[in-house]
């Protein structure tokens, strides 16, 4: 069995020069799609992300109004801000960087964020409308994932798909979206009684684990589909998925490396939201 890497830097490239496109139509229409990105604190990580979401607004040709704020913020100044960009009409999508620091109720400033402008996908209201199947503005990595599978023309419909975890930014929301793909969905997570025997039945298996290359290729059934979305460091210090590439090779059809699977395509859906927040916003049709 020859396993065919899914190239996600390419795959999110095209979404973005496809969003490109439609950007330039929206500001000959002279709508100019805005996202506003809150970072408070200096966590080197969140700093290295909003630093790509600028990069990747100014590559679309959207504005992107930043607002770097010390750590010692107040939740109440946060609050105030997020109310100020809700009633700005030059911004069409709000992300506060999570985590935030621990004197803020991060719920609370999620509640806050007006639901059209909530381009990551997590105020309940947008969560509400995916599990029963209205329209909303969906979390991007869950997002990313559904994108991905597409794009490769691997079908979804009628699957066995595995989602090992079932936290509310990444397993949670994959299992619905898989759901609303006609899948038929298991969710793992930590009490999960022989997770193996689980695995052996999936024609495609999510993992969303946090735990270095925790899912290996003897756990799954030939021609199985791989998704890895975890983010983590090997013995090396070496960035790792969830799941151990090398092992899987030769039994899985399709995987997703790390990085350059998962990762570049949550940055593309988070654009792919802020363009369809401007539409709605805006009254275009899409
Ligand atoms: P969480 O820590 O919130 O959730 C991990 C899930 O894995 C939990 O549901 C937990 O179960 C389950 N789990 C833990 N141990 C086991 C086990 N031994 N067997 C089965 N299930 C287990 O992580 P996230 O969902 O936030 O993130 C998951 C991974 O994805 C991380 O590596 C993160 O860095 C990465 N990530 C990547 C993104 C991207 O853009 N590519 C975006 C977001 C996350 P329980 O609920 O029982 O505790």
């Amino acid at each position: 069995m020859n396993t065919q890497i899914i190239d996600g830097k390419s795959i999110a490239q095209s979404i973005k020069d496809e969003l490109k496109m439609k950007v330039q139509t929206l500001r000959e229409q002279g709508i100019t799609p805005g996202l506003a990105v809150v970072l408070v604190g200096e966590n080197p990580a969140s700093q290295v992300y909003v630093s790509n979401k600028k990069k990747a607004c100014e590559y679309i040709g959207m504005k992107s109004f930043s607002y770097e704020l010390p750590s010692e913020t107040t939740e109440k100044e946060v609050l105030d801000l997020v109310e100020t960009l809700n009633n700005d009409k030059n911004v069409h999508g709000i992300l506060v960087q999570l985590p935030l620091p621990k004197h803020m109720d991060e719920q609370k400033i999620i509640l806050k964020i007006d639901p059209l402008k909530d381009v990551d996908g997590f105020h309940p209201q947008n969560v509400g409308a995916l599990s029963i199947g209205l329209n909303g503005l969906i979390s991007c990595t869950p997002a990313g994932v559904i994108e991905l599978l597409k794009r490769s023309q691997i079908e979804i419909a009628g699957k066995h798909c595995v989602v090992v975890g079932r936290s509310n930014i990444v397993g949670k929301p994959v299992s619905l979206l898989l759901l609303r793909e006609h899948a038929t969905v298991t969710i793992c997570h930590s009490r999960t009684k022989n997770l193996s025997d689980v695995l052996k039945q999936a024609d495609i298996v999510i993992a969303a684990v946090g735990i270095a290359k925790f899912i290996t290729g003897t756990m799954l059934k030939s021609e199985a589909v791989v998704i890895d979305v975890g983010i983590n460091r090997d013995e090396n210090g070496k960035l790792c998925g969830d799941v151990d590439f090398q092992s899987c090779q030769g039994v899985a059809s399709y995987i997703t490396p790390v990085p350059g699977g998962v990762g570049p395509m949550t940055i593309a859906m988070l654009m792919h939201n802020c363009v369809l927040a401007a539409t709605n916003q805006e009254g275009v049709l899409n």
